[in-house]
């Protein structure tokens, strides 16, 4: 038994030995800093001591990261474990106190310019490793001050943040949510975000449009503190970004990976511009479900019976394996080693942490956590993280530490990409039409959420920006009134809104984390147009992605992607995602025959 448990595990010791092996390292990294520390006011001033300090400061970072990701796993793996708990209130504050004491590093680097870096480099090769590094800083220096200025900046930054946590009190803690019910009055439902999708997905009509009345029409009630919150936190972007000297308050959120705003622009344009192509989708939807009208309750619901298959994980592991062995046979070798030598957390246990996530610590091998029941979207979700993890695996393997770790803007592409592999195989592999028309249609309602639905959001934040920029205030009505013509634009003159739809803004959390969501539509888009080479151009195609698999952030996320044969800056990969939705829509058609 014990055996058998311990191989749907991961094995931490491959990290740390024991616990103490861990806080040996906690006094380790202790003394890395104090090394560090007294290179204080010398960083720059010869090419040996610059590579003394950068050379430390890796190796305390690898040791800091390390600290963590094992308090973490182990912390997650049982969250009521009062030991691992410990760990991980030890390394945070050991993060907090070690990031104050170096506070003084990344000032005293920006003293360095281009001409004596280069000097420095001819003396000492090895700063070439720091290129890269030093080429996102210079680009950053003109947007940082003196220290007494930056402090300042850093406490409004608490300040500005502060706007987000009102929004979370108010709409997780103080708001009441109504009770609703459906067709049949027993059937009772709290109109709360937790009950989004399970209400959203109910295939009784009424129960969906009493949920959504019910969700809206509560942040309707609020709309005018919600909208106070929004423009506190949009006048704090708008602030940082003008004081920055920063074009606009996208340009800076976009710097932060150093991508272009035209990539932004582009995704835009490029979706508005074949928006057609989702309305002719609702079209069908409508008919499918036989409906006289389209309403936004009407988006999630399955159109296509789920069919109650369920896979054991040795059954999952052989679909992934298969699924992307496209991909090279040393990329199927290393799923192998993670599938057989516990790297993978499998199955929900209690005291589990929900979800699924992958995780590494420079030096070691990724490790992946999962909840595992046997659902296809469980499958799904291995081909994701495994993704994740030998993106993780082929960067650290390939790449110095200050080079491995890739932006969100890329690392989703990776995950993505083993999501269409299997998406592709297990289309290709099944007979049945019922499988195959639930395949087709979780795929279109993917690509509808994370392309369509995200850029319309991208679109309104960018929009919401832009009006502070030019000093409009953001009322109530300006928001509402902009939410609405996106989805008049976005999902066309069929789709009929109801008046609490244009409340839906206030309900998405992530507006607070501005400039973020355009990422997933960017990130399909990318996996999709990358996928379809593999298919259509082979070896090729193969080869150039396997190149960006080993390139982690060793360069800008826009070149990266390029290395892997997509360059967001031109519509050419949202126009590819688009062109596989229509294509899978066609299919679809040809399998469901609405009357
Ligand atoms: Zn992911």
């Amino acid at each position: 038994m014990e055996g058998q448990k311990k191989k749907y595990t991961w094995d931490l010791s491959h990290m740390y030995k024991d616990i103490k092996d861990w806080y040996m390292d906690v006094e380790e990294a202790k003394k890395l800093s104090q090394k560090i520390i007294s290179q204080k006011g010398i960083v720059t001033n010869s090419a040996k001591n610059l590579l003394t300090t950068l050379t430390l400061n890796d190796e305390l970072s690898i040791k800091l990261t390390s600290l963590y990701v094992y308090a973490k796993m182990y912390f997650d793996q049982d969250m009521s474990n009062a030991q691992a708990k410990e760990l991980f209130e030890i390394i945070d504050a050991l993060h907090t106190k070690i990031q104050d004491q170096l506070a003084f590093l990344e000032p005293e680097l920006l003293q360095i310019d281009v001409k004596t870096l280069e000097k420095y480099v001819k003396i000492q090769p090895e700063l070439s490793t720091y290129n890269h590094m030093f080429e996102k800083l210079f680009q950053r220096k003109e947007h940082i001050f003196t220290a007494e200025i930056e402090e300042i900046l850093t406490k409004m930054n608490s300040l500005g943040g502060s706007f987000e946590k009102v929004y979370d009190d108010m709409t997780v803690n103080d708001i009441e949510y109504p009770e609703v019910i459906g067709s049949n009055e027993n059937d009772i439902i709290i109109a709360n975000n937790s009950n989004y999708y399970k209400a959203l997905n109910n295939q009784d009509r009424t129960l969906r449009k009493n949920y959504f009345q019910g969700l809206l029409g509560t942040y309707g009630k609020y709309i005018n503190t919600i909208t106070s919150s929004y423009y506190g936190s949009v006048k704090h972007d708008v602030f940082l970004a003008k004081t920055r000297k920063y074009k606009s308050s996208r340009q800076m959120a976009l710097q932060e990976n150093f991508i272009p705003e035209e990539v932004y622009d582009n995704l835009i344009t490029t979706v508005r511009e074949n928006v057609k192509t989702l309305h002719e989708y609702l079209d069908f939807r409508k008919k499918v479900l036989n409906l006289d009208e389209i309403h936004f309750y009407d988006l999630f619901v399955p159109i296509v019976k789920d069919i109650d298959k369920t896979y054991t994980y040795e059954e999952a592991q052989q679909l992934v394996l298969e699924a992307t062995s496209v991909l090279g046979s040393d990329y199927t070798d290393i799923l192998k080693e993670a599938f057989n030598h516990n790297w993978i957390d499998v199955y929900p246990a209690k005291n589990k942490v929900s979800g699924a996530y992958a995780i590494q610590a420079y030096g070691y091998h990724p490790y992946s956590l999962l909840n595992f029941t046997g659902t296809l979207g469980d499958v799904f979700t291995i081909a994701h993280e495994l993704g994740h993890v030998m993106h993780s695996y082929y960067s650290s393997k390939t790449q110095p530490y200050i080079n491995s770790d890739y932006t969100i803007f890329t690392a989703e592409v990776a995950s993505t990409v083993n999501e269409q592999l299997l998406y592709n195989y297990l289309l290709n592999k099944s007979s049945s039409p019922e499988q195959k028309a639930l395949l087709l249609s979780n795929h279109l309602d993917n690509i509808r959420s994370t392309l369509y639905r995200q850029t319309l959001f991208a679109d309104f934040e960018s929009q919401a920006h832009q009006m502070v920029e030019e000093e409009k205030p953001l009322l109530p009505e300006v928001l509402c009134n902009l939410h609405q013509e996106l989805y008049e634009i976005y999902h066309g003159p069929e789709f009929v809104i109801d008046p609490e739809l244009k409340y839906e803004w206030a309900r998405i959390p992530h507006f607070y984390r501005s400039f973020y969501v355009y990422q997933y539509a960017t990130g399909v888009s990318a996996a999709i147009s990358i996928t379809s080479k593999i298919f259509n151009e082979g070896n090729a195609a193969v080869k150039k992605y396997r190149e960006f698999l080993t390139k982690g952030g060793s360069d800008y996320s826009i070149n990266l992607l390029k290395i892997a044969g997509v360059d967001m800056r031109s519509p050419a990969p949202i126009l590819d995602a688009i062109n596989n939705f229509k294509i899978t829509l066609e299919e679809l058609k040809n399998i469901i025959r609405p009357a």
